[in-house]
């Protein structure tokens, strides 16, 4: 039985990038970008004027005080998307507003506010130094440099980079589809109401928003009654459509559990079945057709717990995606915590993480049992204690898994 760590290996060991495609600039929002981006224009274009005011010379402001303002005649007036067409001569200025492009023979621009001015003159009563309130071309971006390095992921800042570089299309690397079949009798869907015996399905739509927050595309499958046959049909279903395969429930040894028996049937290739964990140690992981199948225990708890450790790094692998795991941290645990036995197995805890003066501190949501779902409200780490350790002391230090922050640093 492999450890997290292993298993997690052998996961990320098995899956690999899916194709890229181009995409207009508007849909690329979170998509990892498929190769490196060099800007084909600079930014900005042209040398420009960072400031609402006059391009004028420099030199002729030499001396320039409030006791001996000088005045200088105003040729005309400049806005964003003109050209001057004529130089500003020695001894004059123009008007010129922020990003028009500078005029020839000017060599800094004087700010509005530091003059007094009429429609045909300015006096300013301070010097100015050469370059003052000008933006070179290329002084954001050259030309030809990086702008966005393969595998990073597409933010609001990235797009607007890109825009301004000339990207109106970008490569991209495709967003999984992920199947979700969630087994079991006595399931039924959250909006009916459950007869004797029966709980609502939990899992689709918490799956479900997990795949979608990881920019993957979630494809729901019915609830799947226990029944071989019906888990087989929908499984080989799945793979005809879907880039992975998640399926929850029925992974264990009861009497009922029919997903490992039929992935066997269906000539799965096993990499492990069992992880030493809690929660979801009944996990299990095959490969068929070349596609990723997770057997995911059908506790809530284990299965999102599953999905953030296990599915997410291997979707932002197949996704093209350059950094695969969250961020981590140490932290003072405030209250004591232990396991109910020495169990050899690695525990995820549902935990609410901060920084207090300066220290990252960090809580546990509340009971840690695999079957209390509202663990996970409200959490923003995961605490990981590891396989040797039976107990934390008050203000011991945990390792953290900081689910609510995103990979890329
Ligand atoms: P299983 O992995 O099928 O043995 O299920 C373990 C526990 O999780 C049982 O108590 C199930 O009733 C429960 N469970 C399984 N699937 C779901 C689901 N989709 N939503 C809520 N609870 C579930
Ligand atoms: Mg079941």
């Amino acid at each position: 039985m492999p450890r997290f760590l292993e298993a997690r290996q052998m996961v990320l060991d098995r899956v690999g990038r899916l194709p890229t495609c181009e995409v207009a600039l508007e849909e690329a929002l979170g998509g990892a970008v498929a190769r490196d981006l060099h800007a084909p224009d600079p930014v900005p274009p042209f040398t420009n004027s960072a400031m609402d005011g006059f391009a004028l010379r420099a030199v002729d402001l030499d001396g320039a005080s409030a006791d001996a303002p000088v005045r200088l005649p105003v040729a005309g007036e400049l806005a964003a998307g003109q050209i001057a067409i004529e130089p500003v001569r020695a001894g004059s200025a123009l008007r010129i507003m922020t990003g028009a492009p500078m005029p020839m023979g000017a060599d800094a621009v004087v700010p509005i506010e530091w003059t007094r001015c009429e429609a045909d003159w300015v006096e300013v009563a301070r010097p100015v130094r050469a370059g003052s309130n000008i933006r070179l071309a290329g002084e954001d971006i050259p030309r030809g440099g990086l702008v966005v390095a393969a595998g990073a992921s597409l933010g609001p800042g990235e797009i607007g980079v890109l825009a301004a570089t000339g990207f109106a299309r970008v490569p991209v690397v495709l967003a999984a589809r992920v199947a979700i079949i969630t087994t079991g009798d006595e399931l039924v869907d959250c909006g009916a109401e459950p007869g004797p015996g029966q709980i609502r399905d939990a899992n689709l739509p918490a799956l479900g928003a997990q795949i979608s927050t990881f920019g993957a595309t979630p494809v729901p499958f019915a609830r799947i009654p226990d029944q071989r046959a019906r888990v087989e049909a929908a499984i080989r279903d799945a793979l005809t459509t879907a880039d992975m395969v998640l399926t929850t429930g029925g992974v264990s040894v009861g009497d009922w559990d029919f997903v490992k028996p039929v992935l066997e049937d269906l000539g799965a290739e096993p990499i492990f079945w069992r992880v030493d964990q809690k929660p979801g140690g009944p996990l299990g992981f095959w490969m068929l057709e070349g596609k990723p199948i997770f057997g995911i225990p059908g506790n809530p708890v284990a299965a999102m717990v599953m999905v953030e450790e296990y599915v997410r790094p291997a979707l932002r692998k197949m996704m093209g995606f350059r950094h695969l795991h969250r961020p981590e941290c140490a932290a003072l645990l405030d209250a004591p915590w232990r396991k109910s036995s020495p169990d050899g197995r690695v525990h995820f805890l549902r935990a609410i993480q901060r920084e207090e003066g300066g220290i990252r501190k960090v809580s546990l949501t509340g009971p840690q049992g695999s079957g209390i779902l509202s663990s996970m409200l409200r959490a923003n780490a995961l605490a990981l204690i590891p396989e040797d350790q039976t107990a934390i002391e008050g203000g011991g230090t945990v390792q953290l898994h900081l689910t609510g922050l995103p990979e890329d640093r």
